[in-house]
């Protein structure tokens, strides 16, 4: 979800990254495009433009702290910024359910995901928190709708209420009272009849339900995928109704994620959870830090920026160690491996940081062995196609002399690349038996 925001926002962010310093009109621009993002993200235009200002202020009286560049900062701030508009009170994802039996009211659009939600909802309080739970659906202009909560209470084990043809909404929702007071339930959930749109006759029949119901929670489920829409429902059902938090749905697909962005902005009612998918487990708690993270691609980029290279470089490694053990050493790895030198600062940081080495690294340049070096290496692996770095063994004189002449080199040289590489690749088998067969047995033999 909010795969289209976040790649926007990365968009500009990249750019600001990459630069040393930043000036006020690298700020301007760059927010400029995180309005013109948020738009096409679907937040509306005054929460686009209330959000910019609001950035804009905290970044212009800030001074910029040493350790992270200007632009990290900036995204600091957006970050910060979009976890503020979207964290409402309390704790995400509780419920207000205390004294037994308290009443859930389900409200929504037809086609929104309602029943799906009550349903799943149901089985989080029964298996997260112990909850003995009693649905009811009041869609009594649709018996599949009524029979299809039976059918999911059966499939997560929870109670519904028995169905009584020609029962109308509030002598079912009293019905569903009595029953959950009696049979000593914890919540009971009132999955109300949706409408293709907001309609009058629809706006009443919940309103008398409430009236008898007198929730603890009306939760209004709403469609992410409908963006604007969306929003206008929920502040419809509030003015009316009144709600106490939101569940957008189809956060799963590809929407795009301003919906809840706004959702916050203009209704000021938590979003309480999320519906990311069609299965009963498919309902997450609602967080805002997340959400923030995942709208920005880059979570709190001054810590995430190094946290995300490690892992990523961590599971590379953890492939590439994978690899090795069987045996395959190809001259993408050794790229790989001449890469990450670079990354470290090259040869002689590298030495450098080891203890005893310090000496050496002088020696090391001495012999001609220098970040040069490495650079040409990497030239030279680029040059070769594809089929030659996975099998250099494929490589024969004239295809040499092309690959050294394309990275500006004599053949001389890629045939110490190829040396270097085949005797890695030899030390890298060894390892890999050691590893297989165990060190232990290594070490007895
Ligand atoms: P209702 O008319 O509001 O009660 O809507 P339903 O609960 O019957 O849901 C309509 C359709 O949307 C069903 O096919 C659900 O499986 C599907 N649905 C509900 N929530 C989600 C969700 O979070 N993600 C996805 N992908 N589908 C959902």
């Amino acid at each position: 979800m909010f795969e289209n925001l976040s790649e926007r926002l990365s968009g500009v962010f990249d750019r600001l990254t990459k630069q040393g310093a930043l000036s006020d009109e690298d700020v301007k621009t760059a927010l400029r495009e995180v309005r013109v993002a948020l738009l096409e993200a679907d937040v509306s235009l005054p929460v686009a433009r209330d959000f910019v200002k609001a950035v804009q202020d905290k970044a212009t009286g800030q001074s910029v702290t040493k350790s992270v560049t200007p632009g990290q900062q900036v995204v600091k701030i957006v970050h910060d910024e979009l976890v503020h508009v979207l964290a409402g009170e309390g704790e995400p994802g509780k419920l207000k359910i205390d004294n037994a039996p308290a009443p859930i009211l389900m409200v929504g659009l037809q086609g929104s995901g309602k029943t799906t939600t009550t349903a799943k909802l149901a089985k989080r309080l029964k298996e997260r928190e112990g909850k003995k739970v009693l649905m009811a659906s009041l869609d009594v202009n649709r018996p599949a709708a009524m029979e299809q909560l039976q059918i999911l209470g059966v499939q997560i084990g929870v109670d519904t209420l028995p169905i009584v043809k020609g029962e109308q909404p509030v002598a079912i929702a009293k019905r569903a009272k009595m029953q959950a007071a009696m049979g000593g339930y914890d919540v009971y959930m009132l999955d109300t009849a949706g409408r293709l749109s907001i309609d009058e006759e629809l706006m009443q029949q919940v309103e008398a339900v409430r009236d008898v119901a007198n929730p603890r929670e009306t939760l209004l489920v709403v469609d992410g995928l409908t963006g604007q829409d969306a929003v206008h429902t929920a502040e419809n059902f509030d003015a009316r109704i009144g709600i106490s938090g939101v569940v957008l749905t189809r956060m799963d697909g590809d929407g795009r994620g301003g919906a809840a962005l706004s959702m916050r902005a203009v209704t000021g009612k938590p979003i309480k959870f999320v519906g990311l998918g069609e299965k009963m487990d498919a309902l997450e708690t609602f967080e805002p830090e997340r959400v923030a993270g995942r709208i920005l691609g880059m979570g709190d980029i001054v810590a995430l920026v190094e946290r995300a290279q490690e892992t990523i470089e961590a599971e590379q490694a953890e492939r590439m160690m994978k690899r090795f053990q069987k045996g395959q050493f190809n001259m993408n790895d050794l790229k790989m491996q001449l890469e990450q030198m670079q990354k470290m600062g090259g040869m002689e940081s590298v030495m450098g940081m080891m203890p005893g080495m310090g000496k050496m690294s002088k020696q090391v340049k001495d012999a001609g062995f220098d970040d040069k070096i490495i650079a040409r290496q990497i030239a030279l692996v680029q040059s070769m196609t594809k089929k030659e770095r996975a099998n250099p063994a494929l490589l024969q004189a004239s295809r040499k002399k092309r690959i050294a002449a394309g990275a500006g080199l004599e053949v001389s040289e890629l045939n110490k690349l190829i040396k270097m590489h085949r005797q890695m690749a030899d030390m890298m088998k060894k390892m890999g038996k050691m590893g297989k067969g165990g060190m232990l047995k290594q070490a007895m033999k």
